[in-house]
């Protein structure tokens, strides 16, 4: 079998996902060597935009038509579509405005010269085509892209974490900062696979990898609130990164903001 082609995409955002990618400094030449790159706009000129791929990495966020019209071409050109990072995953901080309808977000930001910009309420890759593999992360971890690319090479997906960063919080056995010191930790309904960095540093989670699987949102609003949390400071919190995701629905958050 040859290498399968390859081609890495952003839309609507920082471009933090595809940067990992290239952060691969040690590994990044046998990256190269086992797969067909035909197009990575980021970091090479001269791709081909037109041929057939095998797996598309994408990141960032639908914000503009033509970021819908690319995704919907990807998704027509490649075998296998590979949302990278929260913003592809679950909207990310771009969609964390969509409460506020987007000609008034436009007049406020910019003032009258905002109506120039074509824009779209924000929306995650699932929104629009059918995602594959999502790997999530604000940016995605270097160990999970490059476990993806093994598993890919041998015709599989990978395994990612199904469990919460409080689990790998408990592992390393550090103090926990939203039972013990009161702090607005997300770390019970977010997903694992950064090692609980932030509480690793005295820092509470914030949630930038979305949601787990399963989260028990009224739960932990529940928790917060007896913790003295104003249900402004917790529904903020809980959009930053994923304000589309289901499990955020105002009728779950609202049952645990009243208990
Ligand atoms: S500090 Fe946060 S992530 Fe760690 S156990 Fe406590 S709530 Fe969970
Ligand atoms: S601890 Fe939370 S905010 Fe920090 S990197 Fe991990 S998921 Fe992101």
């Amino acid at each position: 079998m040859g290498k399968p082609k390859v081609g890495v995409y952003g839309l609507t955002g920082c471009a933090g996902d595809q940067l990992v990618i290239l952060n691969c400094e040690e590994e990044l030449l046998d990256i190269a060597g086992a797969l067909d790159i035909k197009s990575f706009p980021m970091a090479m000129s001269g791709g081909d935009e037109n041929c057939p791929l095998d797996i598309v990495f994408v990141d960032g966020t639908v914000v503009q038509p033509k970021d819908e019209e690319m995704l919907k071409n990807l998704r027509e050109r490649a075998k296998l579509l590979i949302a990278i990072g929260t913003c592809a995953v679950w909207g990310g901080v771009a969609a964390m405005s969509n409460e506020t309808p987007r000609e008034e977000l436009k007049n406020k930001v910019y003032g009258p010269a905002g109506q120039v910009f074509d824009t779209v309420v924000p929306q995650p890759l699932s929104s629009f085509v059918k995602v594959d593999l999502a790997i999530s992360g604000c940016p995605i971890e270097k160990e999970q892209l490059l476990q993806a690319v093994a598993s890919l090479l041998h015709g599989d997906l990978p395994r990612l974490p199904n469990y919460s960063v409080c689990t790998e919080c408990k592992m390393s056995e550090y103090p926990c900062l939203l039972v013990e010191k009161g702090q607005l930790c997300l770390g019970p309904i977010t997903v694992a696979g950064c090692k609980a960095r932030c509480p690793s540093y005295g820092r509470p989670c914030i949630g930038c990898r979305g949601p787990v699987e399963e989260a028990n949102v009224s739960s932990e609003v529940r928790l917060l609130r007896e913790k003295g949390f104003t249900w402004v400071d917790i529904q903020n919190r809980l959009r930053t990164f994923a304000a589309p995701a289901d499990c955020f629905e105002d009728k779950i958050l609202k049952e645990g903001a009243n208990a």
